[in-house]
């Protein structure tokens, strides 16, 4: 499947959800991937990525950015405070604040920069123990907390569990945000991108619909 496919599918499940054309974003999510093929993206004129690692990004962000203008990185997997400022350096946004203390030192680090990522924060809506993510419970008062903090909120993300139907995370993610007064909401990914444009995603993270199956070997 080519970018250019994508962003048709994208547009279609926007008109057909009622949504306005361009409200969802598209970030390519590059981990893994050879740097050839998130080249190839970059020069079909792409410039939203995303990675889920610090380091990685770190390896090969900022020889792309010499290469290219306007390159807007998020970082959507599991940050450690020790990685913290690293990331903020890195990162137009973080899709992964999922706890007090991480919420604690980027306010640390933003006050110290004067300056932060949007942030949204990780919901692990399927209460799974082994997934990161503030518990659905939990979610308004740790939006308070963050708000509190003066970090820069922008939404909600989520992972819904990999063997379930993922329309009642979406819903029930959107609904989080509303109540929260949070307009973005980070969910979809290759393959179930339009079911979560139905349900409001304004950001959509893809990865290997766009580039093909990662290889871990
Ligand atoms: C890898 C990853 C994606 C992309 O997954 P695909 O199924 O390849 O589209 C999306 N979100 C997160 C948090 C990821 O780690």
């Amino acid at each position: 499947m080519s970018l250019e496919e994508i962003k048709a599918r994208i547009a279609k499940a926007e008109a057909e959800a009622g949504r306005a054309p361009g409200s969802v974003r598209l970030i390519a999510v590059s981990k893994v991937q050879p740097n050839e093929r998130v080249d190839e993206v970059l020069k079909a004129g792409h410039r939203i990525f995303g990675e889920n690692r610090v380091q990685e990004a770190a390896g090969k962000w900022p020889m792309f950015r010499e290469r290219y203008e306007g390159i807007e990185l998020h970082l959507i997997g599991p940050l450690q405070t020790n990685k913290a400022r690293q990331a903020m350096e890195l990162a137009q946004a973080i899709h992964s604040v999922d706890r007090p203390k991480l919420a604690e030192t980027l306010a640390r680090l933003a006050q110290e920069r004067g300056d932060c990522p949007d942030l949204f924060i990780q919901v692990n809506t399927g209460e799974e123990p082994q997934k990161a993510g503030i518990a659905p419970a939990d979610v308004d008062a740790f939006v308070a907390q963050c708000r509190g903090l003066d970090l820069p909120v922008r939404g909600l993300m989520c992972i819904p569990p990999a063997e379930e139907e993922p329309s009642m995370h979406f819903a029930l993610l959107a609904k989080m945000a509303a109540r929260n007064g949070l307009d973005g909401l980070s969910m979809g990914m290759s393959g179930d991108f339009e079911k979560a444009i139905s349900f409001g995603a304004t950001h959509v993270r893809v990865g290997s619909a766009i580039f093909g199956a990662r290889d871990y070997t």
